[in-house]
């Protein structure tokens, strides 16, 4: 996500509507063909978006360092929302010294891991980035499905951004877990997954939409 100029941004909670070993929970009904959006990756030979195994309790790991001061309550918050959004349960297991790379990705099952990144460590945040985040897929060819993800958040950018400018920090990490869970961009202002996103902070119609079906996907 692009990120205007502006303000900023361990534990072990359980966000969802269903314990780990619970029924699997329904995404919510939502309006549809009232927004736009995309998927990160489809299978092949169709349209059905490559996600999640709603089934699975989705494992979150954040590396503090560098993060701003609020990354609590923003990673928790973007969770919430995407959880509600989707149905897809997280969980928080700790605190992590991993760092963000999306060179070497290896397709098995980990934690997510959220952290905040130095332009070193993740060039595409350059310029007028703000965040970057993608999943990794395994499976047979038409069933894949996410196994684990990254979530890099623009140290600097978040560092420029002050108290006033909370709801922008938000949006972005909102944005990048739409990433996260599968959705792409789109051309539309209206959507929060717009790439530059700067007209809306919060989920849109079509997001809202593409999420339902991310979170509806077979176990
Ligand atoms: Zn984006």
């Amino acid at each position: 996500m692009r990120g205007s100029s502006g303000s900023r941004a361990g534990g072990r909670v359980t966000m969802g509507r269903a314990p780990p070993d619970g029924p699997v929970p329904a995404p919510p009904a939502v309006a549809e063909g009232v927004g736009t959006y995309a998927f990160m990756q489809t299978q092949r030979g169709s349209d059905d978006p490559v996600g999640y195994d709603p089934c699975r309790v989705i494992e979150v790991e954040i590396n503090p360092d560098g993060a701003p001061a609020q990354h609590d309550a923003l990673v928790d918050t973007g969770l919430a929302r995407v959880s509600a959004a989707t149905g897809l349960r997280f969980e928080r297991v700790g605190t992590t010294g991993r760092r963000p790379s999306f060179d070497t990705v290896s397709p098995r099952r980990s934690p997510v891991l959220i952290a905040w990144a130095t332009l070193d460590e993740v060039p595409e945040l350059a310029g007028d980035i703000a965040g970057l985040a993608g999943s990794v897929s395994w499976g047979q060819p038409g069933q894949m499905r996410y196994v684990t993800g990254t979530v890099a958040l623009d140290r600097d950018y978040f560092d420029s951004l002050g108290p006033a400018d909370l709801p922008m920090a938000q949006a972005v990490v909102d944005h990048e877990l739409g990433h996260l869970v599968g959705l792409g961009h789109v051309d539309d202002p209206n959507e929060l997954m717009h790439e530059d996103s700067l007209q809306r902070w919060t989920y849109g119609p079509g997001d809202r939409e593409g999420m339902a079906r991310l979170g509806n996907l077979d176990c």
